[in-house]
């Protein structure tokens, strides 16, 4: 796995390459997917989600590496649990939000099993986390009909919004970035996440 982020997909953050050597891909997905845990695709982790491809995670933990040694980093959409444990093992503060109660469940026995200190919320994280607000970085791995504005408001002076905007097939991943009254927006690659889905997102 860590080969082809390297190697295909030109990942080339040291850092990111050995979280990901460390953080066990195969704990976070059902034993039936063990054998492929560490191939490049996403699998189903139950209630018609997803764990992310590895290098979705990888693309947008580099954004963030690349401009925060540390900080305190919300993510929306816990999913698997999988994106967090990379940030928590990047030494990150991390906080993050799933709105499906069976998910958030499982992602809580795994924090524990693995002993991460990983705050973990059930909830809409279309309105952020605003008790542990503000953030360095919020990351969002389901993809938007356009910005929660809760998001940008949780965002720390130089802070940055990482998320995929888009229709329901495909979205662009857009990094806003807070600095003083002004938030600056850059388009980057496209990609498929399913939706986010909340009062500043899709509706149910
Ligand atoms: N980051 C995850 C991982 O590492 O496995 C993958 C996330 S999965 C592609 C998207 C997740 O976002 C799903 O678990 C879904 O339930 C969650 N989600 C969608 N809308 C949400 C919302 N408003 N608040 C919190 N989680 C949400």
């Amino acid at each position: 796995m860590v080969e082809t982020l390297r190697v295909d997909y030109g990942i080339s953050d040291e850092r990111v390459l050995q979280a990901f050597l460390k953080v066990k891909r195969h704990l976070f997905v059902d034993t039936m997917f063990w054998d492929s845990a560490y191939e490049d695709s996403p699998f189903p982790i139950g209630s018609n989600q997803t764990i992310s491809q590895p290098y979705t995670v990888a693309y947008m933990t580099s954004i963030i590496t690349k401009h925060y040694q540390t900080g305190k980093i919300l993510e929306i959409g816990t999913g698997s649990g999988f994106q967090a444990a990379i940030l928590c093992e990047l030494g990150y503060r991390v906080c993050t939000v799933e709105r499906i109660d069976l998910l958030y469940q499982k992602a809580k026995r795994i924090f524990e099993q693995l002993r991460l200190r990983i705050a973990l919320r059930y909830g809409d994280g279309t309105l952020g986390w605003s008790e542990m607000a503000p953030f360095d970085a919020i990351i969002v791995t389901a993809g938007a009909p356009s910005v929660p504005h809760s998001l940008l408001e949780q965002l720390n002076e130089d802070g940055r919004l990482i998320i995929p905007v888009g229709d329901t097939e495909r979205q662009r991943m857009m990094i806003y970035h807070r600095q003083g009254d002004t938030i600056y927006e850059t388009k980057t690659n496209t990609f498929a996440f399913v939706p986010l889905i909340g009062r500043e997102g899709w509706n149910k």
